[in-house]
């Protein structure tokens, strides 16, 4: 998902440099004493971590995992998906959020997007629900949380929200990740909170389903060496709990710190060449996982963008419905208009917490720049 550190871009896409430096002693020092300790699986941390997370987003339970798929995954299966059933997923997304459902062993339903969000389109969700339908898959895409309202009227259907780019997000006061049956969240390390490698966490209000998925992260156990179900080795490690602990007090201000280079992009960006920038819905409160505009042809802009010293992104170019490993569901070119329109358009200008007001203005000379070139060639 892009260059970390030790980048000599001008404005790399992304970095953690600001983030961690001022944490790294301490960071370090906890790493040191868990060597000594020797509990790398299972140590305190992990449950400290936990309470933590879940009192952040305001949940009863929140437990680790070892990624974000896993954390989908989980979920389903704590939810009772498996095979021979169907859950709902919208097609512009991380590959990541079908994968679970087929982990899961259900099939994949993929539907369309709205232009207004990206996220999924409820009303689409309801044209496809069968007697099969056993949940839907809210993606809180660039870290806009995507609106549950209309999908609560779905009778029977378990709400697991993929809350993977949007921690610490709200919308009309639901906090992602709390709002549905469970949500799942990435720690990997570009995500607002990200861990020094694969972490994940599922959060529920549901104390069944925390138990269950405990269970399942750990071979099935409910005690040790008690398996009593079939499960998986996808613990939180010990020493990505470490980390995450000491970087999510400090969550709130890189969000507002993405949050501030966000309204920047759209102040000095307006009326800039044919962009169409990222557009937030009334009662909804983004952090700016991504900022994404739309343009006719981003490729050129990020070339000319490179040749600056400048990165970007592409999320995604293409939708999961175009992906060869989602081919078998027979979904042709044109089906999801809406996803494949961003697909084709979309372009993630840098963003990360930190970044500086002078790269900011780089960044925005240079996309005015080239739309001045394309004007006059
Ligand atoms: C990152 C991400 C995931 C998967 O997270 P991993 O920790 O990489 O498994 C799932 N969905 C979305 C939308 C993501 O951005």
């Amino acid at each position: 998902m892009g260059q970390v550190a030790g980048n000599l871009d001008t404005v790399p896409f992304f970095s953690l440099e600001q983030s961690h430096t001022p944490l790294r002693d301490a960071i370090l020092s906890e790493v040191a004493d868990l060597l000594t300790s020797g509990s790398f699986i299972n140590g305190p941390a992990v449950a400290e971590f936990e309470s933590a997370f879940a009192g952040y987003c305001g949940t009863a339970h929140c437990v680790g995992v070892a990624s974000g798929l896993d954390g989908i995954r989980l979920a389903l299966l704590a939810a009772g998906v498996g095979p021979g059933d169907e859950v709902v997923v919208p097609t512009m997304t991380f590959a990541a959020t079908a994968e679970a459902v087929t982990q899961a062993g259900a099939a994949p339903v993929l539907v369309d997007v709205l232009d207004e969000d990206c996220c999924i389109d409820a009303a689409a969700v309801g044209e496809v629900v069968t007697e099969r339908t056993r949940a839907v898959i809210p993606v809180h895409l660039y870290g806009q949380m995507a609106d549950l309202a209309p999908l609560e009227r779905l009778a029977q259907v378990a709400i697991v929200e993929d809350a993977c780019q949007a921690h610490g997000a709200s919308r009309d006061e639901l906090r992602a990740g709390v709002a549905g049956s469970a949500g799942a969240f990435s720690f990997y390390p570009s995500k607002n909170l990200g861990a020094m490698g694969d972490a994940g966490a599922l959060l529920t209000d549901d104390a069944g389903v925390a138990a269950q998925v405990r269970a399942l992260r750990e071979h099935g156990q409910r005690a040790k060496y008690d398996h009593e179900l079939g499960g998986y080795t996808s613990r939180l490690d010990t020493l990505q709990a470490v980390v995450l602990l000491r970087k999510l007090p400090h969550l709130d201000r890189w969000n507002a710190e993405r949050a501030a280079a966000a309204a920047f992009y759209s102040e000095a960006l307006v009326g800039v060449g044919d962009l169409e920038l990222p557009t937030v819905p009334a009662g909804s409160r983004p952090v700016w996982h991504l900022y994404v505009v739309l343009t006719e042809d981003p490729d050129g802009l990020a070339a000319f963008l490179r040749e600056r010293r400048i990165g970007t992104g592409r999320h995604y170019p293409r939708p999961v419905h175009l992906e060869a490993a989602y081919a078998s569901l027979g979904h042709e070119a044109g089906r999801f208009p809406v996803a494949e329109d961003v697909a084709a358009r979309c372009l993630s200008l840098p963003l990360f917490p930190g970044i500086g007001a002078e790269q900011l203005e780089t960044v925005a000379g240079a996309v005015r720049a080239y739309f001045g070139t394309r004007r006059t060639g």
